[in-house]
């Protein structure tokens, strides 16, 4: 064949056309496809320390938005104690402390003879022996949907066997940026490889609310950059064509009480730190006593105005805190904006008890987070009422239409917020 400069141009033209379409085809899926491939898929974020009130403070564009198109409960109540890993698997198990058996951030076992921590390179995070409770990525593993976390607390470790398919270990120099982009990534996996649920944490406001306040301007700034953030989160999922298909909820472990230097209960007023080994210094003060249990509860109890003191077993019904080990014999809890320190630990540094803090009875308003979601799955426009955060794993199976496995949350406690089936 004799190739004339007519028929190089006209071969071309077709191989030309060949290839845009297959490349068309490929991209330009009919959108039922598109939303049929993202339904019930899930994105739960905690932003660790939002308050449920701190979005009336700060200059929020992108979570006004969201919540016009959403949902927002008057808070989430976290569980008791209010802290960071205790409240975080009561999100994803629907189990209270007790039960799910991370009691506190800081914890002694007496069978295993080990102390429990967190923080950057915590290695008793990482271990399964800890965790009590199945958490919502191994349900949901468990029924073929996958799971991808991009930090929880505790997603990194094998829990009953099973990890999420792919995870991150906990690491503060991720930037939330990347670890947006990480959710972006993911949900670009072709669908055979993708995952129903994922995760995202992000700490900075907690950060700033216990070393500035919960009213400085510090956890304001936070809250306006965490904002950009889940602006930068809606941008990819819309550049995708996903925003409208996709469940997502916004939430968090706790609000934040603002602490001054000049309300601490010195708790060696009372009694001889040589007596006892505090586990956890609270705001719910863990305390082991190494003399007799009643003597050191005699000590403290009626001591101070602002510290109620329990004898383990003793601890008000609702408080769902008396039956684990990792309980210690006594927990004195102080009121809301104090702390409890020794004179020592004190005077080494008291700009540290002016700022904010958390872990008091879950009841205080102060101690309540941001609940927000968006999505199929939720209602447009609609403000409620507040409610526990153990009711969230039922409401998290329901979204991503798995069955959940026995759980001290109901799904009734949440249904308000959710479109009719
Ligand atoms: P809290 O003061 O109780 O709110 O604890 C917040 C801290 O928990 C963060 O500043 C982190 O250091 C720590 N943290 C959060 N997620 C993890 C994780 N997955 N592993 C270890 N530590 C974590
Ligand atoms: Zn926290
Ligand atoms: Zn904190």
């Amino acid at each position: 064949m004799i190739f004339t400069k007519k028929r190089v141009k006209r071969i071309l033209i077709y191989i030309g056309c060949i290839f845009t379409f297959s490349v068309c085809s490929k991209k330009l899926k009919p959108v039922e496809e598109v939303l049929g491939e993202f339904e019930n898929t899930l994105i739960l974020i905690s932003i660790d320390g939002f308050r449920w009130d701190y979005l009336s403070f700060a200059n929020t564009p992108n979570l006004d938005e969201f919540l016009k198109e959403g949902v927002q409960s008057k808070g989430i109540i976290p569980p008791f104690p209010s802290k960071t890993f205790p409240s975080h698997i009561t999100l994803v198990t629907g189990r209270h402390p007790e039960e799910h058996g991370i009691v506190s951030n800081k914890m002694y076992d007496s069978f295993f003879n080990e102390y429990y921590y967190i923080g950057q390179n915590s290695k008793p995070v990482l271990e399964e022996k800890w965790y009590e409770a199945e958490p919502i990525w191994v349900t949901a593993e468990k029924q073929n949907k996958k799971a991808m976390t991009m930090f929880w607390p505790a997603s990194e470790a094998r829990i009953m066997g099973i990890r999420p398919s792919e995870y991150f270990v906990y690491d503060e120099s991720i930037s939330n940026s990347q670890r947006v982009n990480q959710i972006l990534k993911w949900l670009d996996y072709p669908e055979e490889k993708r995952g129903k649920f994922f995760s995202l944490y992000f700490s900075d406001i907690d950060t700033e609310g216990h070393y500035y306040g919960p009213n400085s301007n510090e956890v304001n700034s936070s809250i306006e950059k965490i904002d950009e953030t889940i602006g930068q989160l809606i941008a990819g999922l819309k550049s995708r064509g996903i925003y409208n298909s996709i469940n997502l909820i916004i939430t968090t472990d706790h609000g934040m009480a603002s602490t001054s230097k000049d309300s601490v209960i010195f708790i060696d007023d009372y009694i001889e730190m040589e007596d006892v080994e505090i586990v956890d210094w609270g705001p719910a003060c863990a305390i082991l006593p190494k003399v007799d249990v009643k003597d050191i509860y005699s000590k403290l109890l009626g001591a101070h105005p602002k510290l109620d003191v329990y004898m383990k077993g003793n601890l008000p019904k609702d408080l769902h805190y008396n039956n684990h080990r990792r309980i210690q014999p006594i927990i004195a809890i102080a009121h809301e904006h104090w702390s409890i320190a020794d004179k020592k630990s004190f005077n080494s540094n008291p700009d540290r008890y002016s700022g904010g803090n958390h872990g008091y009875y879950s009841s205080y308003e102060s101690m309540r987070g941001i609940f927000l979601a968006r999505g199929p799955g939720f209602k447009m426009g609609y403000q409620g009422p507040g409610f526990s955060s153990i009711h969230l794993y039922e409401l998290m199976c329901y979204l991503l239409k798995i069955d959940p496995v026995d759980n001290s949350g109901h799904l009734d406690s949440t249904r308000i917020y959710l479109t009719a089936e």
